[in-house]
């Protein structure tokens, strides 16, 4: 039996491990297919490439696109992008800049709260374009402001927190749009965490074309809930650990192993590999 994680993150956006880190993690696990999905970017995805080629493991490149419809935050996730499609890049660095941005705006209000911290400390443990508020935690952590990143957020970071900056987001169709036009599969991440159902009928008239039933964060329930809502919009069934590496606590890779039948399934809709027809069902 083979499996795949299509939920991960790497240093590219808040993740602790390198492309190269997360594939060798892919492989201890016991996974054929990974697929990387930053926080707005695809930066990760040529080195996360090669190193699934090197052990001769399945690569696909994605992106978890930050997107609302009618004021509800979703994530989009995009599944076998064109890295280098013009217009999906010209999009998300138009994110990077605003994520820029707001590390300054967080610093300065946790400077206004008596925090010390310096936006540079950030953005060189950042290292990357897509910096987010996980970096902001760890810069706090890392220079002894706070006792561990979760005390970050319950102080300063989370919504309604003093520190808390929101995020500017893509409309969810526009974010669907995009992913289309630069040759990917379009899907909801982690239904079952933003409470994001009644929205669901809209995003499938816009040709979403799958939903993240098996996440982390999602229990057996609501699992088994998105499963019935994918197949009543015959909907792709996707999913993944969100492993962030060791920025959360415990690295998650290994905890959810999606069947290889729902990667075959996603190559047949986009038109590449088996047809539905000749693949088995669970
Ligand atoms: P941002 O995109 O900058 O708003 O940051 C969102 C990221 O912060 C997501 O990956 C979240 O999972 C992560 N996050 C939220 N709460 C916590 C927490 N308590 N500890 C560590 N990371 C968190
Ligand atoms: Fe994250
Ligand atoms: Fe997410
Ligand atoms: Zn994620």
């Amino acid at each position: 039996m083979k499996f795949a994680d299509l939920h991960l993150h790497t240093s590219f956006s808040d993740g602790t491990w390198t492309p190269e880190e997360l594939v060798l993690q892919g492989q201890k696990n016991g996974l054929s297919c990974l697929a990387v999905t930053d926080h707005d970017t695809v930066e990760g995805c040529a080195r996360a490439a090669a190193a699934c080629a090197a052990v001769n493991m399945e690569f696909i490149p994605g992106a978890e696109l930050t997107a609302e419809h009618e004021d509800t935050e979703l994530h989009v996730l995009g599944y076998f992008l064109d890295t280098h499609n013009e217009k999906l890049l010209a999009e998300i660095a138009k994110f990077q800049v605003v994520r820029q941005s707001r590390i300054h705006e967080m610093v300065a209000r946790v400077n206004e709260l008596g925090v010390p911290l310096k936006a540079e400390s950030v953005f060189a443990l950042a290292n990357c374009k897509s910096p987010g508020r996980p970096h902001v935690a760890r810069a706090m952590a890392k220079e002894g402001y706070v006792k561990n990143l979760d005390e970050a957020f319950e102080r300063f970071l989370k919504k309604g927190r003093p520190a808390w900056v929101p995020k500017s987001k893509i409309s969810a169709l526009e974010a669907i749009e995009l992913v289309h036009q630069a040759g990917g599969l379009a899907v909801m991440a982690h239904p079952g965490l933003n409470r994001t159902d009644s929205i669901i009928p809209a995003l499938v008239a816009a040709g979403m074309d799958g939903i993240e039933c098996f996440h982390t964060k999602h229990s057996t329930a609501m699992s088994e809930r998105y499963l019935e809502i994918a197949d009543k919009y015959n909907l792709l069934v996707t999913g993944g650990s969100d492993c962030h590496g060791f920025s959360k606590g415990k690295p998650l890779i290994g905890t959810v192993k999606l069947p290889y039948e729902h990667v075959q399934k996603m190559k047949a809709r986009l038109g590449k590999g088996t047809p539905v027809s000749a693949i088995p069902a669970n």
